[in-house]
């Protein structure tokens, strides 16, 4: 890096999060000159005469160039020490879990993001952990449910699919008494609209797949850390040796998408407040969960903790699953498939995907609205939903 590159790097951290988006963990190739980063493909790399690797990188698991500006382009933009970037968000999810020892405790949401209760129980049924699921849209639960081998406290704010809002603050100042370190899931929010880490959270997640990369074209998660803990080297590790690593081109594409995140996550929000707000007047609608909306539970602790709402809500059908799922089935601009937080809006009926022990509603659907103009997207609900 020259010296010019250097001092722009050095002010980069006083610059606004539109500007890291694009700067942070970036710089022109010194080979090329190219100002889009090239795809390293190399597995490996080349040692020095005396044995050291002079570019810190030795072996693609380990380490990749395209990896590691992603990871410090996302600790930049989450306010945090250090990234770890994975090939899925459950992968993230897998690898903390692994950290803990057999017979930890666990607090996590009762609606937890619902393939989070298949790794827990399913992967790691048989290492004894002990889990406790709680109401988070108030601390209270979450303090009758600590024990003193309570080694993590998982959050999720906006909760999937209801929209809940846990009061990332108030969890922090009761873990802080506590040995148990909280990873936030920040899927929903992203790093623009809520930085848990601002709010003395230990460690964030998220599903990269969604919002961060933002084109429903690649699959991917991050963890990052405020500070060095344990259980985050242990990710790296279990990263490193378990093998979850994202290709150079899945951490390329990721990093492209971190671009524009700033002005989709602003359009996504707007969208979705206008839609929110006219599903609320719709008489063929029972109820409506957006944390924009001042009748929603956690609107106010959203407000404080987030810059933003998103363009996640979900609403439930007058006339009970069989109303719900032909308005679905009706919707022509809104594609039926699952995931979020790309450019198209999806819409899907949540509890037939999580299956039979599902706590969702019958009559809920959940919607990510994408970045199409939202008078469409809106007759296009209006006639589905008759
Ligand atoms: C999608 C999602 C995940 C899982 O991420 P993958 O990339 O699909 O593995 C975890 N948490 C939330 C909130 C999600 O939406």
């Amino acid at each position: 890096m020259g010296d010019s590159a250097q001092a722009a790097h050095a002010t980069l951290a006083l610059m606004k999060i539109e500007t890291r988006a694009v700067h942070a963990g970036r710089h022109i190739d010194p080979a090329t000159g190219a100002v889009t980063p090239p795809i390293h493909l190399s597995t490996t790399f080349e040692r020095a005469p005396d044995g050291g690797y002079p570019t810190g990188f030795s072996y693609s698991r380990d380490g990749n160039p395209n990896r590691l500006m992603l990871e410090k382009c996302l600790a930049d933009l989450e306010g945090g020490k250090e990234a770890l970037v994975f090939s899925s968000g459950l992968a993230v999810a897998t690898a903390i879990i692994q950290g803990l020892e057999p017979g930890d405790h666990i607090i996590a949401p009762d609606d937890v993001y619902w393939a989070l209760r298949q790794v827990i129980h399913g992967i790691f049924g048989k290492w004894g952990l002990d889990t406790t699921f709680v109401d988070m849209t108030d601390a209270e639960p979450v303090r009758a449910a600590l024990r003193p081998n309570t080694r993590l406290i998982w959050l999720e704010t906006p909760s999937n699919p209801l929209m809940k809002i846990t009061d990332l603050s108030a969890i922090a100042a009761l873990a802080r008494q506590t040995k148990a370190i909280t990873v936030c899931d920040g899927t929903f929010a992203t790093p623009i609209l809520q930085r848990p880490l601002d709010h003395g959270i230990d460690m964030v997640t998220h599903s990269t797949t969604k919002y961060i990369s933002g084109h429903s074209d690649v699959v991917g998660g991050v963890l990052v850390t405020r500070y060095d803990n344990y259980l985050f080297e242990r990710c790296r590790r279990s990263q490193n040796f378990g093998g979850s690593v994202p290709s150079p081109f899945d951490c390329w594409l990721t990093l492209r998408g971190v671009e524009t995140l700033p002005y989709r996550m602003r359009a996504h929000s707007e969208n979705a407040l206008r839609i929110a707000r006219c599903l609320q007047e719709h008489p063929a609608v029972e109820a409506v969960y957006y944390p924009g909306l001042p009748g929603h539970g956690g609107h106010e602790i959203a407000a404080l903790q987030m810059s933003g709402f998103s363009g996640m809500l979900s609403f439930q059908v007058r006339g009970g699953r069989e109303a719900a799922m032909a308005a679905a089935a009706r919707c022509r601009l809104f594609i039926r498939a699952t995931s979020l937080g790309g450019p198209h809006s999806f819409i899907e009926h949540r509890a037939s995907i999580e299956g039979p022990k599902t706590r969702t509603p019958q009559n809920l659907l959940r919607v990510s609205i994408g970045l199409e103009h939202p008078d469409d997207l809106m007759a296009d609900l209006n006639q589905a939903l008759g």
